[in-house]
Formats: structure tokens, sequence, C-alpha cells
């Protein structure tokens, strides 16, 4: 076991050499001493002779081995001791014990050093090579994977830029139509600096690329005079590469790496990218640029498909919308057929009715009270059937209108004169924010004042006991109104005059609400609402080319309100 243990352990020169020694030059001579013992020879002169020369042979035979393996034993420690360099850098003598100063021996080590710095070299880059063929394998495997174009352009930067040991880099794609490289994929960088980042094809070092699809590989960029003064500061100074992306012979795009990073100093650590890296990034592309121009293809065609999807979504609106209105109009005519009817037939008597209670209003005693309230009752309710008649009319007769370009605060302070009365009986307070210097805007001022007069009314109805009415005008700027403007979706290119009705009152219940421009459609007792106030005043608002809206304001009540597109010039 002893035996054994020593085997296995690490022995010097020295002791090998005596064991190797003790077996092949002390071993046979025994065995020779044995083999004449056995045959009775040991004792003639002769073979003592040749025993005594054989041992003393072995003996110099030993103290030879012994002082060879002592100088290679020095000869090996002289080349492990640090090199005593001269000025001029080249490695010094060294000395031997027993052989003096030996130069071959620096020179030697000085040979192995660099075999070694070789090796170390060599190894580094097969490891380079070995890890660039299976990122190779791995990415292209992957990008056959992955259909989401975003998601593989930055699988493809991030693999491509581990590869080289770039610290910085980009992915450009190229609009053909516009003939532009934009940034869609960028690493190393904050995003907002290369985000806007768009090239002419043709400018710049990777415009000059994508033109003539030849890769660059610069060794310092900022000094560099051919391409320092194109060269984006976001990249860093140092080594950058730029590489077409191309499918065919169709360039889609191209990659930019820069600032690369240190490796082992002296073995092919330098902070520049070699060609290798050049001769992988274009394996590495011809194989992903199909897979990039596939993910791109299929954006696009989701795109499209989407788009699609919002035109026809939009197309149905409109067909609904305007399926909504001819049903508005097939009713309003109708109605107009029949109010038309209606009218001819009821106001002729009606007139005579009332003329009738005028004749007899006077004829008769007006000493009885009951007759006196009997009779204007009935000239109450005729006259309410009059202007059950007259609405009627109005919305069915063709109107003329009588536009001209006028002031919108005057027409309001106008209207709110009208119903001053009902107001103040009422206890609503009313509250003006009429806006200076309104542009003038072309309108029919008599029919205005009838549909604010119609709104205000509603109002007043909605709030029984007592509130607040404002009203409000303001000009609406070219771009549209603010977040909370109610006709938000209605373009007025050139700017628009508005007016608001805000009142305090109950407010419209939801279900109500898509009825309230329905012709007849009311929630008043009868005798005081006909319904048929909204449905004109839209009708009215709407040929005079203005929009009318009202909806629920979010702290309470209604806000009605109507809009004049002003025509060009601001008119
Ligand atoms: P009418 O006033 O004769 O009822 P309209 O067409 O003017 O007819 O109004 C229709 C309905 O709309 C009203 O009956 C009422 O229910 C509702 N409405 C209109 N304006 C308001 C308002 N400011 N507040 C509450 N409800 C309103």
């Amino acid at each position: 076991m002893k035996v054994w243990n020593r085997l296995s352990k690490t022995v010097s020169l020295r002791e090998a050499a005596t064991a190797i020694f003790g077996l092949s030059a002390l071993l046979p001579l025994l065995l020779l001493v044995a083999f004449l013992s056995r045959h009775n020879l040991l004792l003639k002169l002769e073979a003592q002779l040749s025993i005594l020369a054989a041992l003393v042979l072995a003996v110099f035979g030993f103290v030879a081995l012994r002082r060879m393996v002592d100088r290679i034993s020095s000869l090996v420690r002289a080349l492990e001791a640090p090199t005593a360099t001269d000025a001029t850098g080249s490695a010094g003598e060294i000395p031997i014990p027993g052989l003096g100063a030996v130069a071959e021996i620096g020179q030697l080590r000085d040979f192995l050093a660099r075999l070694l710095v070789d090796i170390r070299s060599s190894t580094e880059r097969l490891e380079d090579l070995v890890f660039k063929i299976g990122t190779l394998n791995e990415t292209v495997e992957l990008a056959a994977r992955i259909p989401e174009l975003q998601d593989l352009l930055a699988l493809v930067l991030e693999r491509t830029m581990r590869a080289v040991r770039g610290t910085v880099g980009s992915i450009m794609l190229l609009d053909r139509d516009r003939q532009k490289l934009r940034i869609v994929a960028a690493r190393g960088v904050t995003d907002s600096v290369l985000a806007d980042v768009e090239l002419r094809v043709g400018s710049g070092i990777a415009g000059r690329v994508a033109q003539h699809g030849d890769p660059i590989l610069v060794e310092n960029i900022e000094s560099d005079p051919r391409f320092a003064k194109d060269h984006h500061p976001a990249y860093g100074g140092g080594s950058f590469i730029c590489m077409p992306i191309r499918v065919a012979d169709r360039i889609i795009g191209v990659i930019n790496l820069a600032r690369r990073e240190h490796g082992m100093p002296g073995l092919g650590g330098a902070s520049s990218f070699t060609p290798t890296d050049l001769q992988f990034l274009n394996a590495l592309m011809t194989y992903v640029a199909y897979a990039l121009d596939n993910a791109r293809l299929l954006e696009e065609a989701l795109q499209s498909a989407k788009q699609l999807r919002e035109v026809v979504q939009d197309q149905e609106l409109r067909l609904t919308v305007a399926q909504q209105q001819m049903v508005q109009a097939e009713k309003l005519e109708s109605v107009g057929r029949l109010a038309a009817g209606v009218a001819h037939e009821v106001k002729n008597p009606l007139m005579i009715l009332l003329t009738g209670i005028k004749y007899l209003s006077k004829r008769l005693p007006t000493e009885d009270d009951s007759v006196k309230q009997v009779l204007e009752d009935m000239s109450d309710a005729v006259e309410r059937a009059d202007k059950v008649i007259r609405g009627l009319l109005d919305l069915s007769a063709p109107r003329e209108l009588d536009m001209k370009l006028e002031d919108l605060n005057p027409i309001v302070e106008q209207s709110l004169l009208l119903v001053k009365h009902d107001l103040d009986r009422g206890q609503i307070n009313a509250i003006k924010k009429l806006e200076d210097n309104l542009p003038p805007v072309t309108l029919d001022s008599f029919k205005i004042q009838q549909v604010l007069v119609n709104l205000f009314t509603n109002a007043i109805h909605a709030m029984p006991e007592g509130g607040m009415l404002t009203v409000k005008t303001y000009r609406r700027p070219p771009g549209g109104g603010g977040a909370d403007d109610p006709l938000a979706d209605v373009p007025t290119p050139e700017g628009a005059v508005g007016v608001e009705v805000d009142d305090t009152g109950t407010g419209i219940p939801g279900d109500k609400l898509k009825k309230i421009f329905d012709p007849f459609f009311t929630t008043k007792p009868t005798g005081k609402g006909t319904g048929l106030g909204l449905s004109i005043s839209r009708q009215l608002v709407e040929m005079q080319g203005g929009v009318m809206d009202i909806r629920n304001r979010a702290e309470g009540g209604v806000r009605a309100t109507i809009l004049f597109k002003l025509q060009e010039g601001g008119k």
C-alpha cells in the first residue's frame, strides 16, 4: 500500500532516475549473481571480477545519470525563474548552476512564452468561433418561431450584440416608398435618443450602406475622416460596424453595432470589431433577414386588416345613422302631410270659435263671474289648439329662411327678454356669460330666437321649484373644443360660434333621452307640452348649417348646445 501511495504521488526527476536506474542496472546484476551462485560459479575468480566490473560500471553510470538529472532540474528551475529583461526588452542570459550563464536558455524560454500566448489566443478565438456558431444556430432557430416583428428584432439585436461583444446597437428598417431608414430596435442607449432617428437612403453611414449594400467596419469612427461627420453621437466613439440586411438582392434594412467590449488583454481582446465579427454578422443576417421580412409582411397585413375592419365598422355606423335619419325623415314627412290636412280642417273652425267667444264676451252680462270664467277657459283652450296647429304647420311647411350675417349675443339677449316674465314667476335666476367680440354668423335671427325661447321654456318647465338658467356664448377654435366638449366629434375646420343653455332642473331620464327629438314626444301634462318644440328646433338649426345637442350635466340638470359653423374667412 505504501509503495502504491508513493507511486501515485508526484515524484521528482531525481527520484524517478534513481528508481529507473535501480530497475535497469541493479536488478539484472542481482539476477546474474543469483544465477552464478545457483550453478556454483560464484567462487570462480573470473566471475567475481566481472561482477565487480559490472558493479563499478553501474556506480559510474549512476553518478553520471545523477549529474545529468541535476542539470536538467537546474535548467527547468531556470526556465521557471523570472526573466531579467535588459533595456532593449530582450531576455538576458540565465545562469544555470554548473553551466554558468546560457543565452539559449533565455531565448528558449521567450520562445516558449510566445508559443503559450499564441496557444491561448488561438484557444480564445476558437472559443469565440464556437460561441458565434452556437449563437447563429440558436438565433436562426428561434427566429423561425417568433412571428411578432418587435420581439424578433429585440432577439436578433440582443444575440448579435452578445456574440460580437457590442455594447450599443440598433436595427433600422427601410421604408421603400419614402426611401427612409427608421430605427425599429435599439439597445445600449436610452430609447428616446434614437427613437425619432430617420435617415434618407444615401445620407449618413447607414443610409450609404443601405444604398450600396456594402458593409462598413471602422476602427475608430470619431477619428476616421470618411465617417466622423455622419456619425450619430449616441453610438459613442471607437469601433463601428454597419451591415446591410438583405433578402435575396433586396435590402430591407441595416444593423449598427458600436463600442466593443474589451476582452482579455493581449489575447485578441481588442476593443475593435474584427473581420470575423463581420463574417459572423453577414452569415447571421443572411438567415435572419427572411424571418424579419416575413414578420414585417405579417405585421403590415395585420395592420391593413385592422384598418379594413375600422373602415367597415365606420361604414356600418354611417349606414345605421343614415337609416335612422331616413326613418326620422319619413316620420316627419308623414307627420307633415297629416299636419297640413289637419291644419286646413281645424284652423278655420278654430278661428270661427275664437271670433264667436270674443263676440259672446262682449254681449253676455259681465256681472256673472261664472259665465266670464267659462268664456275665458274656452278662449284659452282655443288658443292652445291654435298653437298646436301652428306648430304642426311649422314642422311640415317648407320654411323660407331669411339668412343674414348676424351677431349672436343680441339674439340671445332678445330671447331672454321674451321669457323674462316666466323666469321671474318661476323664481329662476338667469345668468349670462356672453363672450365679447364673437365673429358674426350667417343665420335666420327670428328662427334662432324661436329655438332659444323653446330651450329656455323647457328649462323653466324642468325647474318647478326655481333654479338657475345659465346662457353662455363662446367661440370654438378651428381645432375643436376642449375635452368636455359634447360636440367634440363635429368637425369645424374654420371654427364655430356656440350657445350653451344650462339648467339646474330635473334632467332627462336615460331611457327618454333618445326620444326627445321625436315629434310629439313629451313628458309634460296635456296642455303644457306638444312634443314638437325640440324636433322643430333641431330642424331649424340644421337647415341653417348648425348642430344641436342635448344631454344631462354631471352636476344635475340639462345642457343644450348649438354650434354655428364659421365659413371660410371666419364667418
Ligand atoms: P315639449 O316641451 O312640448 O314637451 P319638446 O320637444 O320641447 O316638447 O321636449 C320634449 C321633451 O324633452 C320634454 O317633454 C321633456 O321631457 C324633455 N326635455 C326637454 N328639455 C328639457 C330640460 N331642459 N329638462 C328636462 N327635460 C327636458
